[in-house]
């Protein structure tokens, strides 16, 4: 052989112990394959403020209080930085646990939404909501993972509310945007208690280790 041959040879088997070398499909920190299709919960954050929701409160709608605005029962909590009006518009909004987004858009009546699917095992789930926000960061079919910044605090639709943050942890299924009425007839306090969780309580006992 000659020099150049051997030159060539060499830099062949180079070239293939490199890409066989190469470790498969991983990015970054994403999960493999396997995980991602089950990318269990870690724990439960709150949705504003740090991790333990510090700063902020639930000082408008509390879960099940009855809405005269909606006419109906709320089926989530209403969370400010108390005495800040309308100062807590453009605070981070933090996906609550890993997941995926399943929905993120616009609704006439609740303004920017998403909705994340979470699951608790293999085989149950539950979905946290985020409404009236200003800017949404994530698309459907994006993984999320638990503290994501995922949008920022808004008013809803033309500025109807004083800046907040609606949000729902929900044991069901429901479409995003789902309100407990039917024809305009409210649901029960019972009704709503099926499909909805109480977020606060549930978040508190479901922390990260
Ligand atoms: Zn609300």
């Amino acid at each position: 052989m000659t020099r150049k041959c051997w030159l060539l040879a060499l830099g062949l088997l180079i070239a293939l112990l490199h890409t066989g070398c190469l470790p498969p499909g991983r990015l970054g920190s994403e999960p493999p394959d396997h995980e991602r299709e089950l990318w269990l919960v870690d724990g439960f954050d709150f949705p504003v403020g740090d991790r333990n929701g510090r700063g902020w409160a639930v000082t408008g709608y509390d879960f099940l209080d009855w809405s005269s605005y909606s006419n109906s029962y709320h089926p989530g909590e209403d969370w400010n930085i108390p005495g800040a009006g309308n100062g807590d518009q453009g605070e981070p909004v933090y996906a609550v646990a890993h997941g995926e987004v399943v929905f993120s858009g616009w609704n006439t009546a609740l303004g920017n939404v998403i909705l994340i699917k979470h699951a608790i095992t293999p085989t149950d789930f539950v979905w946290s909501q985020y409404a009236h926000l200003a800017e949404r960061y994530v698309d459907r079919g994006e993984r999320v993972y638990r503290r994501q910044p995922i949008g920022t605090v808004g008013r809803g639709p033309n500025n109807t509310f004083a800046a907040h943050l609606h949000f729902e942890l929900r044991k069901a299924d429901l479409p995003a945007n789902a309100w407990p009425r039917t024809n305009g007839v409210p649901w029960s306090r019972s009704k709503v208690a099926d499909f909805w969780l109480h977020p606060s309580a549930f978040i508190n006992l479901n922390r990260p280790q």
